[in-house]
């Protein structure tokens, strides 16, 4: 009951037409960092069997959600040993001593909060799970890239590293690889695992098994703890080491196609073997320039003037400065500000752009920075359908 409606949750069943494990050209590769939970990057293959990329970091940064849930175990563990300390005592006294009634009490308060406590957990992992899932498959729907390859957890689980304290159990880990599947399948994106076995310990750029990385200490992050820096003492490459292992998975998956195994019972696909290849970092392609529809448009005014588009298609991205030119002879303006000059418009993305902006993916926390999902055009994206601002006439 919620107020004075019922609420049902039903599961229900949809047909999907399951996506081809192979014969792809654009990917999401991802990554279960150190730094954050999640860091991915966009690969293309190229006609020479080449896997190139454009140097942006996407990353899903859940580390104030890891402490809460951290604290938050805590608080469990020392309910739980206090509910084991009322029924141990409880044990020994007689039921007619009059400390029973008041320990019972006290138990019963214990257990109640430790119950309270565990839902929490559950549900804080299970939404944030979902919530890492929806990210990385909005990203990849964004440049239509029609796989995620992410790290088998079976090996990453034998090589165990990224302990510590506000590191996310391998189980939220578990229920993010499902929630992806499930997400990926309604998108038609194929999920593909691949072996995890050191990512992080070769480079991207020049490495295919031979340089090792030397991890550092972040450049702009020094007062941090860990290394959580890569740098390559052969081609000098100076990476984010999740970006760069990101790298290595999204090469990893796109190179191996020919050794994905389908198992039949689940339909979860896996690169059965490591083909290692250099990534290089190509430029996007530059936005088109200004159609010539909208330089005719400029010159004569040609039917009624364009309106604001509503606000239901396109929900919260309605810009508000207006997104067709004002007619240079007079007539009715079209709605939304003027244009101003000195505004800047963000065409470009990439870690500076992505961290200045104040708007980031909305996750449903507060306090988790995600790389925002922007189609972008070129080679790794159809572009955007958004309407641009015009510029001032
Ligand atoms: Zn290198």
């Amino acid at each position: 009951m919620a107020g004075h409606r019922v609420r049902v949750d039903l599961p229900h069943r949809i047909t999907v037409t399951p996506a081809e494990p192979t014969g792809h050209r654009l990917a999401l590769g991802l990554d279960w960092g150190v730094n954050t939970l999640l860091t991915g990057t966009i690969g293309r293959l190229t006609e020479h069997g080449r896997v190139v990329t454009d140097g942006r970091a996407l990353r899903y940064d859940a580390t104030p959600i890891s402490a809460k849930l951290h604290r938050l175990r805590g608080h469990r563990e020392h309910l739980a040993a206090r509910r084991d300390r009322y029924t141990a005592l409880l044990s020994g006294l007689p039921a007619t001593d009059p400390r029973t009634a008041k320990l019972q009490a006290l138990l019963a308060r214990t257990s109640g909060e430790h119950d309270r406590v565990c839902a929490r957990i559950r549900h804080l992992n299970k939404t944030l799970a979902w919530s890492a899932a929806r990210w990385a498959v909005d990203q990849a729907t964004a440049v239509q890239a029609t796989v995620v390859y992410v790290e088998d957890l079976a090996t990453l689980q034998a090589r165990g590293r990224r302990k510590g304290n506000a590191r996310l159990s391998g189980q939220v880990r578990g229920t993010i690889v499902d929630a992806i599947v499930h997400l990926a399948a309604k998108a038609g994106l194929a999920v593909v695992t691949v072996p995890a076995r050191s990512t992080s310990r070769h480079c991207p750029r020049c490495g295919t098994g031979r340089t090792e990385l030397a991890h550092v200490m972040a450049p702009d992050r020094t007062h941090q703890r860990g290394w959580k820096w890569a740098t390559c003492p052969r081609c000098g490459l100076s990476a984010d080491r999740d970006h760069a292992a990101a790298k290595r998975i999204t090469a990893r998956g796109l190179l191996a196609q020919a050794n994905v195994r389908t198992d039949r019972k689940t339909g979860r696909h896996t690169t059965t073997a490591v083909v290692e290849g250099n990534v290089a970092t190509v430029r996007r392609t530059a936005p088109r320039p200004v159609t010539q529809r909208t330089a005719a448009a400029r010159v004569a005014k040609t039917g009624p003037t364009p309106k604001r588009p509503s606000a239901s298609k396109l929900s919260h991205r309605v810009p508000d400065r207006r997104t067709a030119p004002a007619p240079p002879t007079g007539g009715q303006r079209p709605a939304g500000q003027e244009p101003k000059n000195h505004h800047q418009q963000v065409v470009a993305s990439g870690p500076a752009h992505d961290l200045l902006k104040p708007q980031h993916h909305r996750t449903g926390f507060h306090h988790v920075r995600a790389t925002p999902v922007i189609p972008l055009s070129g080679d790794f994206g159809p572009g955007t359908t958004r309407p641009r601002p015009a510029r001032n006439v």
